[in-house]
C-alpha cells in the first residue's frame, strides 16, 4: 500500500493510493505484455493524473486470449468438471472478495472515482453475493426428459455456449465483471473479458483472484485496451461463441453487425436508458423527494438505470419540488475517498464535458435550472447535482442518455398520461412507480415497456431478480437464472425405445 491518509473525524487511517500490481494482459493464466508492447494511461478523475500504464490489447492479442480460451473449453477441465467442483471454486473467489474488499475499493474508487464506501459496503460484496448465487446454481444446470411420440426417447441437454467475449462498461467495473463472469463460469463457459479503458484495474485483480481461487488457465483471460481496436476484435472473432455486451446503444448495434458478419455468435446486449420515475399524488412526499435524488445522482447519475426523467402528479408538484431543492441541496460532491462525500467525479474528462455540454443545451432549449448546472472546483471531473424544469420529451435533454448527475423533472396530470409518457421513448430499461394504490401499481406496472419496473423503492437489485431491457435498451438479460441460461445451449438427443426402424 502507498500514501495513507487520516479517514476524517475518527482520525484513522486506511490507504488512500493502493499499489497498482498488476498492469498487463492477463492470458493463459499469465500477465503478459501486448505484442506490440504498447500501454496506455489510466487516470485518476479527481485530478486528471496518470494512475499507471496499463498494457494496451489489439487485435493479435485477442487472437491469443482466444486460443487459450478455445484450448480450455476443447480439451481443458473447466467444461468437464462436476458443476459442484466448479461452484466450489467460485465461492472461493468470492471469499477472497470478501478477504481484498479494502483494496479492491481503493483501486476502484481511484480508477473511477466511485465513493470507496459505497464500494467496500455495496458493489463488492454484491458481487461476492453473486459469485455466490451463480456458485450455488452450477450443480443444477440439467435438461429435461421428452414426452415423445413414435416410440422414441428423448432428453435434453444443456451445454455451455463455448468461448465467450464479455465487453463491458466503465461506470460499474465489479458489478458488470461478475454480472456476465459469474453465470458464464457456471455455466462451464471459457472467455476473454474486455474492460473498459477507462477502468482497467479491478479487471486485472481479479484475473489474479480467480487464478489464486484454483480457476483453471485459460478460462478466463483478461485483454484490456480500447473499443475500436480490442472491443471490435472480439466482437468480430470467428472463434468466440457468443458475446455479452454492456455499453452504449451505438456500440451494442455494432458488435450486432459484426457478430452478423462473421460467424452469426450468439449476442446479448445490455444497453442504455432514460428511465421515468413515476410519483403519484398519494406518496409520501418526503420519502419519494429523496428516492428521485437518489434515482438520478446514484453514482454521479453514471448509471444505466438512472430514473432521470422525474414525472410528479400535479397535486402534490409544487410541495414535492420544494422539497426536492432542500434535500437536493445537501447532496455533498466531493472526493470518493471521503465519507461524508454522495457523489465523486465524473469518471473522466470526456465524460465530464459531455455532461455539461447537454446542461448547456437544456439551458438553450428553455429548459429552467432549479438547482446546479456548474462544474465544481478547480480540478477533477466535478459537477453539480443538477434539476431541470419547464422540459419535456421533445428536448435532448429528457429524450438521451446523458449519464451525469441531471435531472428532468416533469408534471403529469392522469395515469394515462403518466404511462403515455413515460413510455415515450426509444428506451426500455427501467422504471420507477411510486404510489400507495395498488391498482395504480398494477395497471402502470404493467403498461411501462421496460425489463424492471420498481415499485416503491428504486435500484432493488437482486441476484435472483433478471435485469434487461426492452426497445434499444438491448437483448437478452443479465442476473437471475435467465442470466445463467443464456451461457447455455439446449441439444436434444433422441434414440428408439425398442427396435429401431433405422438401423
Ligand atoms: P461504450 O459503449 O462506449 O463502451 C462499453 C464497452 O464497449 C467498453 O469496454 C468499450 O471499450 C467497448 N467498445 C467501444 N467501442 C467498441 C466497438 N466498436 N466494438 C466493441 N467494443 C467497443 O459505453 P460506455 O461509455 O463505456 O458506458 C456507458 C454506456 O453503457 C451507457 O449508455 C449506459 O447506459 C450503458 N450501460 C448499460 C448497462 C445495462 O446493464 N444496461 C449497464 C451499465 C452501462
Amino acid at each position: 500500500m502507498g500514501e495513507e491518509h487520516s479517514n476524517g473525524s475518527n482520525g484513522s487511517h486506511r490507504p488512500l493510493i493502493p499499489e497498482i500490481k498488476f498492469t498487463k494482459l492477463f492470458i493463459n493464466g499469465e500477465f503478459v505484455d501486448s505484442v506490440k508492447e504498447r500501454t496506455f494511461e489510466t487516470i485518476d478523475p479527481r485530478n486528471g493524473e496518470v494512475i499507471a500504464k496499463i498494457a494496451e490489447g489489439d487485435k493479435e492479442d485477442v487472437d491469443l486470449a482466444v486460443r487459450a480460451a478455445r484450448e480450455a473449453f476443447d480439451h481443458g477441465p473447466w467444461p468437464r468438471m462436476s458443476g459442484y467442483e466448479r461452484g466450489r471454486i467460485m465461492s472461493k473467489l468470492a471469499d477472497l472478495l470478501d478477504e481484498n474488499v479494502e483494496d479492491i475499493a481503493a483501486l476502484e474508487a481511484l480508477d473511477a472515482g466511485k465513493l470507496f464506501a459505497v464500494l467496500k459496503e455495496g458493489d463488492i460484496p454484491s458481487s461476492a453475493s453473486m459469485i455466490r448465487y451463480y456458485a450455488g446454481a452450477a450443480d443444477k444446470i440439467h435438461g429435461e426428459v421428452l414426452k415423445m411420440s413414435r416410440g422414441l426417447h428423448g432428453i435434453t441437454l444443456r451445454e455451455p455456449v463455448g468461448v465467450v467475449g464479455h465487453i463491458i462498461p466503465w461506470n460499474f467495473p465489479t458489478i458488470m465483471f461478475f454480472i456476465k463472469v459469474a453465470p458464464a463460469l457456471a455455466a462451464g463457459c471459457t472467455m476473454v473479458v474486455k474492460p473498459a479503458e477507462q477502468t482497467p484495474l479491478t479487471a486485472l485483480y481479479y484475473a489474479n483472484l480467480a487464478k489464486q481461487a484454483g480457476v483453471p488457465d485459460g478460462v478466463i483471460n483478461v485483454v484490456t485496451g480500447f473499443g475500436p481496436t480490442a472491443g471490435a476484435a472480439i466482437s468480430r472473432h470467428m472463434d468466440i461463441d457468443m458475446v455479452s455486451f454492456t455499453g452504449s446503444t451505438e456500440v451494442g448495434r455494432l458488435i450486432m453487425e459484426a457478430a452478423a458478419k462473421s460467424n452469426l455468435k450468439r449476442v446479448s446486449l445490455e444497453l442504455g436508458g432514460k428511465s421515468p420515475l413515476i410519483i403519484f399524488d398519494d406518496a409520501d412526499i418526503d420519502k419519494a423527494a429523496g428516492l428521485a435524488l437518489v434515482g438520478s445522482f446514484y453514482n454521479k447519475g453514471e448509471i444505466c438505470v438512472a430514473g432521470s426523467r422525474v414525472y410528479v402528479q400535479e397535486g402534490i408538484y409544487e410541495e414535492f419540488e420544494k422539497k426536492l431543492i432542500e434535500k437536493a441541496k445537501g447532496w455533498t460532491v466531493g472526493d470518493p475517498f471521503d465519507p461524508s462525500s454522495l457523489q465523486g467525479p465524473q469518471v473522466d474528462k470526456k465524460q465530464f464535458e459531455r455532461v455539461l455540454s447537454y446542461i448547456e443545451q437544456g439551458i438553450r432549449e428553455g429548459g429552467n435550472l432549479l438547482i446546479g448546472g456548474n462544474s465544481l472546483g478547480s480540478k477533477g471531473y466535478y459537477i453539480q447535482p443538477t434539476i431541470f424544469t419547464n422540459v419535456n420529451e421533445d428536448m435532448a435533454i429528457v429524450k438521451e442518455e446523458i449519464f451525469g448527475p441531471v435531472m428532468s423533472l416533469m408534471k403529469f396530470k392522469t395515469v394515462d398520461e403518466a404511462i403515455r409518457r413515460a413510455n415515450n421513448t426509444t428506451y426500455g430499461l427501467v422504471a420507477g412507480v411510486v404510489t400507495r394504490d395498488i391498482d395504480i401499481a398494477n395497471k402502470v406496472s404493467r403498461s411501462i415497456r421496460a425489463g424492471v419496473v420498481w415499485v416503491n423503492c428504486y435500484f432493488a437489485f437482486e441476484n435472483d431478480a433478471p435485469f434487461g431491457g426492452y426497445k434499444m435498451s438491448g437483448n437478452g438479460k443479465d442476473s437471475g437464472m435467465d442470466g445463467l441460461h443464456k451461457y447455455l445451449e439446449t441439444k436434444s438427443v433422441v434414440t428408439p425405445i425398442y427396435d429401431s426402424p433405422w438401423l
